[in-house]
């Protein structure tokens, strides 16, 4: 068999790593444009909505298949394989869920607010002025946040042992609940961002023979992304720090956000 090189696939999560605290890129700029001209898939992989992400595709130029919500759904631009993936045709995409509708999610949390009659407050019983104020996002993206398909945010501060019921109780309804720092994500247990690169991985394989998968991230969420990848990387924090995973044989890059996007893609740059 002939030897080729593999082709460079990017899975990468948007805050924090592609973007910066301003929700900005400029620095990673022309990383996106080499790649787009190099033709190298850039693969959105995060917790962001459809909408959310749908607003930096335009903005960016950038057209390739993406992750939402965590894991929960990905879309793919209908066409964009030479091959069907078995998907719903939905708006122009072909749709591989992975976790539950949002509806589902929010009945399960209205039941259990009745049971116990604890507050749970999500982003769906909130005006977007108070998810604009809570999230500290501008308006416009607070409303492109709010779109949520296969997910809610609680935003009520729980004791630990409302947070063990909770997951008692969402796991026998087939959902669960992660902790992102200030708030709780919860989604269908089948959603899981590992799964889905993995998924795209396959596709991509098919599509392009040897391929070589590159993952980029900045906090803990990325960790099934980043077990999931070839050649896993982190990029700074604002505070300069790496987020430690011992488990994972990742590479540290000097920068924060897309400062250290832009040099782990000279690097590839580099040796391509
Ligand atoms: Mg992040």
């Amino acid at each position: 068999m002939r030897e080729t090189t593999p082709k460079p696939v990017i899975f990468t999560d948007l805050d924090g790593t592609l973007l910066d605290e301003q929700y900005q890129w400029d620095a990673a700029v022309l990383a996106l444009e080499w790649l787009r001209r190099s033709h190298i898939p850039v693969v959105f992989c995060s917790s962001k909505t459809r909408a959310e992400q749908e607003f930096f595709r335009q903005a960016m130029n950038c057209f390739h298949p993406f992750i939402v919500e965590n894991g929960s759904a990905i879309f793919l631009p209908q066409g964009y394989f030479p091959f069907g993936v078995g998907g719903k045709i939905t708006d122009g995409y072909e749709l591989v869920v992975l976790g539950k509708p949002a509806t589902y999610v929010r009945h399960i949390l209205a039941k259990i607010r009745q049971q116990t009659g604890w507050e749970l407050a999500g982003y769906a019983d909130m005006s977007l002025a108070e998810v604009a104020q809570i999230t500290g996002l501008p308006p416009k993206m607070a409303a492109l946040a709010m779109q949520r398909e296969y997910s809610e945010t609680i935003v009520t501060r729980l004791l630990p042992e409302q947070v063990a019921h909770l997951e008692l109780e969402l796991a026998a309804a087939g959902l669960q609940m992660v902790s992102g720092g200030r708030f709780y994500t919860v989604t269908g247990t089948g959603a899981d961002k590992g799964r889905a690169v993995q998924f795209l991985a396959g596709l991509y394989e098919q599509a392009y023979g040897r391929i070589l998968t590159i993952g980029i991230g900045d906090s803990p969420n990325d960790t099934p992304m980043l077990a999931a990848v070839e050649r896993p990387f982190l990029v700074q924090r604002p505070d300069y720090s790496w987020l430690n995973i011992p488990e994972i044989p990742v590479t540290k890059v000097k920068g924060v956000g897309p400062h250290g996007w832009q040099h782990i893609i000279q690097q590839l740059q580099k040796n391509t």
